[in-house]
């Protein structure tokens, strides 16, 4: 597919010398957040074998490695974060080699070198996990929606998968993989691979993934876990108690993938299913392949936050099949995938719905910019985290900015032309990780003849410059102009009465909430409250939406509330603006430490070291 691709690309414009990006598989990527050396001996394929042990709370067992030693040296480096390696062998007639673990880097974890031949093809590392692993979380049963049964589930992204897995834990490398997982019979195991929708008696669980992956993409769950068809290739896994709603709310699954494919090619990934974990998973979801890790707060009983899996489902293609190279190339992965799950929207849901998102993106961005300051360096596309840990870099600029940044580029050009762009791309470009620049080289090459547009686009500007560039196309939607005037109404009136009738949509009340005066009392909360029942609302984004305004106003009502939220919640984009609005007074912060007590057990590493930091 490749090689007609690229050949597609010089019969449409003529004989030309093959430029470097075309051949970028041979560049040497420089990833500041591994250690391992695959630039010279790289992972190519893995044969998991582990038990899970929930006393223990552990993994333990043996990860055999099929290497490629391209530049015949004579060790290999693989990353770690408190592993136990108790030993390791070479080959399929495991011949003892000498390993060393390094120094620990604190969020980098240990390197763990390991003596090979020049024709080595094989490694087997003997290991077990620590209790503090950062990808695991090990919930009790009163922590999940039955209460009977314990439950697991790992986050790997950005530079997790090393606490479950010694790796070479970078997004530049990629490996098909076969796991064996034993469990406790009376639960089910899925990973990030072809997956059973039966419970096994035996409680061993096999996987195939034939598709080559970057670690952050590898990915377990076991639990009380029921499967719930949809349609011929998706569906939905869950715990018995919620897989009815579940099921009902992704109905339109199907659909989304028929739409994406339409927009950017076939989906290659085979099934496309979705696992809806207890609350405390710390992201909206995660787009492991093949099954999207989902939080239960996008089950809003509405379908009114289903974006969330039109966006994971978009990150088949932009992340997935075409992956960052680095993590300072993380807009390749979710500016993309913000700009596709807009697009999909709009396929199915029509376009006024989409533009109401992209508002809503806009915003995000102008208070991501805000808050970091317009020239912070932490605002350009392309990243710069070596020293810090990745997880940094996953801030709204690489979703907002890079789905502006996409919209610039489809207005420059026009929507055909970049949509022929991006389905070449990620053809030409499938299974393959690359580097913004590389991304640059074959935009330009691809737009070459159009230098007028190119030079308009000011992409360097986009990619290396701070703040928003002057040529971002405005965001607008008639269906917000109505709220506007609703809210001048109101705010020379205060009176709410009747506005329930005429903000009817999720989308409608979470833009009003987002623009509601500052001036606001606790009083005009109640009266707004009275008509919405906002504080009562089961939609996560409209919680926390109202309850931030509720912290900054103290409007007591709200309290139970919101104590309630932050202990059930685990999503750490709901937790941060609250908990930020609580430690901003003293009393406040004294509120939040105390909730904190309650809430900490119930979060994810991911999510409960963001807050660490916020109430130290
Ligand atoms: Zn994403």
């Amino acid at each position: 597919m490749k090689i007609i691709a690229s050949l597609f690309v010089v019969l449409l414009f003529g004989c030309r010398q093959p430029s470097s990006s075309e051949m970028p598989e041979k560049i040497p990527v420089n990833d500041p957040h591994s250690a391992a050396n695959f630039n010279e001996v790289v992972t190519k394929h893995l044969d998991l074998d582990i038990a899970v042990n929930f006393d223990e709370e552990q993994i333990s067992g043996k990860a055999a490695w099929t290497i490629d030693n391209t530049a015949k040296v004579d060790h290999i480096i693989f990353d770690t974060w408190r592993l136990a390696v108790e030993r390791v062998t070479l080959g399929t007639e495991e011949k003892s080699t000498a390993f060393t673990l390094g120094k620990d880097s604190g969020y980098l974890g240990r390197p763990l070198e390991i003596k090979i031949d020049t024709g080595t093809t094989r490694v087997n590392i003997y290991y077990s996990t620590s209790r503090e692993a950062g990808a695991l979380q090990w919930l009790k049963p009163q922590q999940t929606a039955g209460k009977k049964l314990p439950f697991l589930f790992t986050q790997s992204q950005p530079i997790l998968a090393r606490s479950w897995v010694p790796c070479q834990d970078g997004p530049a490398v990629r490996f098909t993989y076969n796991a064996t997982v034993r469990v406790p019979s009376n639960l089910s195991a899925v990973m990030s691979a072809e997956n059973p929708q039966q419970r096994s008696p035996s409680g061993v669980y096999t996987f195939r993934q034939q598709k080559p992956i970057p670690s952050y993409l590898l990915a377990l769950a076991v639990g009380d876990i029921s499967f719930k068809a949809i349609d011929h290739r998706t569906g939905v896994y869950a715990e018995p108690s919620v897989i009815e709603k579940a099921s009902w709310e992704f109905a339109d699954m199907g659909k989304m993938v028929n739409a994406a494919e339409k927009l950017y090619g076939p989906y290659q990934w085979g099934r496309y299913d979705l696992i809806v974990l207890p609350p405390s998973f710390p992201y909206g979801g995660m787009e492991n392949p093949m099954l999207t890790f989902a939080t239960p707060t996008v089950i809003a009983g509405d379908r009114s936050l289903v974006g969330l899996v039109a966006h994971e489902l978009a990150h088949s293609w932009s992340g997935n099949l075409v992956t960052n190279a680095t993590w300072n190339d993380i807009w390749l992965n979710e500016g993309f995938t913000t700009y596709f799950e807009n697009r999909i929207i709009e396929a199915l849901y029509g376009k006024p719905e989409a533009k109401m998102q992209e508002v809503f993106s806009r915003q995000d961005l102008a208070r991501a910019i805000k808050d970091l300051g317009e020239t912070s360096m932490d605002t350009r596309l392309k990243l710069d985290l070596a020293g810090r840990d990745p997880d940094e870099g996953l801030g709204t600029i690489a979703y907002d900015k890079g789905f502006a940044f996409l919209r610039t580029i489809e207005e420059t050009f026009g929507r055909d032309r970049f949509d022929a762009f991006l389905k070449d791309y990620f053809s030409k470009n499938a299974f393959q990780s690359r580097t913004t620049e590389e991304f640059l080289g074959q935009l330009n090459a691809y737009f070459e003849d159009d230098s007028k547009g190119l030079e308009k686009l000011r992409a360097a500007e986009w990619i290396r410059g701070v703040g928003i560039p002057s040529n971002m196309p405005a965001a607008v939607s008639p269906q917000f102009t109505s709220i506007d005037s609703l809210l001048k109404q109101w705010e020379a009136t205060k009176q709410a009465t009747g506005l329930s009738k005429l903000i009817v949509s999720t989308n409608q009340k979470l833009y009003f909430l987002r623009k509601l005066p500052s001036s606001i009392t606790a009083e005009e909360m109640a009266t707004l409250d009275k008509e919405f029942g906002f504080t009562r609302s089961g939609n996560a984004e409209l919680q926390t939406a109202w309850y931030t305004i509720a912290i900054q106003k103290q409007y007591k009502a709200a309290t139970p509330y919101i104590e309630k939220f932050l202990i059930e919640v685990g999503r750490r984009k709901f937790l941060r603006p609250l908990y930020g609005e609580m430690v901003k007074t003293a009393e406040g912060k004294a509120w939040a430490k105390q909730v904190y007590q309650k809430a900490r057990p119930n979060y994810h590493p991911v999510a409960y070291n963001t807050i660490d930091d916020m109430l130290k």
